[in-house]
């Protein structure tokens, strides 16, 4: 986890911060903010002390850097020195230091795949793994022909034109599990519209279009390989309107460009990426709908070209205070989307229960739009919606209107710092509050609960929902 800044978000004495289990976020000491480490890497500082130089470094000298004080890590062929860093890092020393002198990429993969360590630890760079000479072989020999790294420019074959504006060129590493091809364009945030990649057999195949020129990299595998094109997908979408939901959140419309077609499925979420002081940010935003039902807004925009967010501004949040700045007509870019839930734990569903904290209610909105229009067997859905205060409720008057016309649907507010006027429920999750809530429409019938929300929210509703006796199979908790 190399951006996440999870020093500041939760806030050092949160509650948020006492998650158990998952992994552990460790507290940062002062003045080391994801901000405090953007501001070290434009203060033109040494950070991997080679004086800017780049180095090929080899397995045996990356294996040395493996002490705290001077640390090196492998991702995607790339040498990182990441010692300077250490203090930053919101997953704390030791979660880094397990990559200490070897290749972090199946490690770092597996925590934090969407995060930006290219831009991130761009002023650690030490260099390229040395070239392993095995692999790959050029495709149009006969024989098996082994290449060592970079390939000659003639190779690169454009298929358009001669005079394109740069020729793309490219290299590859390899390490014991991973193979690593590299393509430089000279094109700033290449998108995935301009990017074909095929791999079938021995054949690997892509192609990019650069100012109108197609170019074609084609080569040949000596062994078989399993892809993984890592990394998510970015492309460009314009900001077409943002409207006030309440006093501290909005609803963001963003539009895809032209040839986009992307639809987020019910329960995934998508990373939005800004440039934050020259350095990317990224953070999991959940896709929302327009409006809670058609009736409410006309659906004037279609679905597959424009994409809604809910989005509460945090004052000093890195991400959302700059987000909040962008104007109409801004850009933003987004990945292709994410997430582990799965639309067929709706068939035969007869009871839904909704249990959102503040922005947890994002991922309940398409839920409930699925639900109320798409679920033959559904009988009964049931939104808690924990908040601290009235004024903090995302579209309470819609999810009173929705519930007034759909007798299926019950919402009930649960407020945790209430003024004295408010006679609805009150506190935190609690047994007390679930038990009398989850309330099964039949003794067998088939139920699912979902629940989003801070960490440690979601984490005691999950242990609530087993002390109430709903099984795994019952319980979608969305988390990172
Ligand atoms: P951060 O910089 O992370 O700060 C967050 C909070 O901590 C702010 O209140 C800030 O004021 C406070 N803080 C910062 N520093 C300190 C300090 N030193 N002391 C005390 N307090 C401090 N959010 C949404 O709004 N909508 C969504 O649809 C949504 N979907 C999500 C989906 C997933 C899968 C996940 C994991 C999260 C989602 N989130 C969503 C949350 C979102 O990703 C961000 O975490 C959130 O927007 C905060 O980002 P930030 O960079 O603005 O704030
Ligand atoms: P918030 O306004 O701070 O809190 C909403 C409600 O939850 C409040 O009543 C709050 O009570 C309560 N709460 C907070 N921490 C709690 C805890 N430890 N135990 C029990 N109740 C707790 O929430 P927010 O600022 O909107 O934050 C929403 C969270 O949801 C963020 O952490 C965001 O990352 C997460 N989220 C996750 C996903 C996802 O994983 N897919 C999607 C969207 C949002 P208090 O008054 O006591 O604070």
């Amino acid at each position: 986890m190399l951006n996440v800044p999870s020093q500041s978000f939760p806030a050092p004495r949160s509650q948020q911060r006492v998650a158990s289990g998952g992994r552990s976020k460790v507290p940062l000491k002062q003045g080391r903010s994801l901000m405090d480490w953007i501001r070290l890497t434009k203060s033109r500082k040494d950070l991997t002390g080679l004086k800017g130089r780049l180095i090929e470094v080899t397995e045996e000298e990356l294996k040395k850097h493996n002490k705290k004080d001077d640390c090196w890590i492998c991702i995607r062929g790339f040498v990182y020195n990441v010692s300077p860093y250490m203090e930053y890092h919101p997953g704390g020393e030791d979660e880094l230091m397990r990559a200490a002198g070897s290749d972090g990429t199946e490690l770092f993969d597996q925590v934090h795949r969407w995060v930006n360590y290219e831009s991130m630890l761009k002023e650690c760079l030490v260099g390229r793994m040395a070239i392993k000479p095995t692999v790959l072989k050029d495709y149009r020999e006969e024989e098996k022909k082994v290449l060592n790294g970079m390939l000659p420019k003639s190779q690169v074959t454009d298929t358009l034109a001669k005079e394109g504006p740069s020729y793309p060129s490219y290299d590859w590493f390899q390490t014991d599990s991973l193979v690593t091809i590299a393509i430089y364009t000279k094109q700033k945030d290449i998108n995935l519209d301009s990017i074909i990649v095929d791999h079938q057999n021995d054949s690997f195949r892509a192609e990019t279009i650069i100012k109108d020129c197609l170019y074609l990299i084609h080569i040949g595998l000596s062994h078989e390989v399993q892809e993984d094109f890592s990394g998510l997908y970015y492309r460009k979408c314009q900001l077409i309107s943002k409207e006030d939901v309440t006093h501290d959140t909005r609803l963001f419309c963003l539009m895809l460009p032209p040839s986009t077609h992307l639809q987020v499925p019910i329960g995934q979420h998508v990373y939005l990426k800004l440039s934050v002081t020259g350095t990317e940010i990224v953070k999991p935003y959940t896709p929302v709908s327009g409006s809670l039902l058609a009736e409410f807004k006309e659906p004037v925009l279609p679905n597959n070209k424009y994409i809604y967010f809910l989005i509460k501004i945090y004052p000093t949040g890195l991400f959302t205070s700059e987000l909040d700045r962008l104007q109409i007509g801004d850009f933003v870019s987004v990945s292709s989307p994410e997430g582990n839930f799965k639309i067929s734990k709706f068939q035969e569903l007869e009871d839904l229960f909704l249990l959102a904290a503040g922005t947890g209610f994002t991922p309940m909105v398409k839920i409930l739009n699925y639900a109320l229009t798409d679920i033959p067997s559904l009988r009964k859905v049931k939104l808690m919606f924990f908040n601290k205060t009235e004024d903090d409720i995302i579209w309470r008057s819609q999810l009173e209107k929705l519930a007034f016309k759909d007798k299926r649907l019950d919402v009930e507010f649960v407020l945790s710092a209430p003024t004295s006027e408010w006679n609805g429920k009150q506190g935190h999750i609690s047994p007390a509050l679930l038990s009398e809530f989850l309330k099964r429409n039949l003794d067998k019938s088939k139920v699912l609960v979902c629940i989003c929300g801070p960490v440690p929210f979601t984490e005691q509703g999950v242990r609530l929902l087993h002390d109430l006796n709903f099984s795994k199979n019952e319980i979608h908790s969305f988390t990172a």
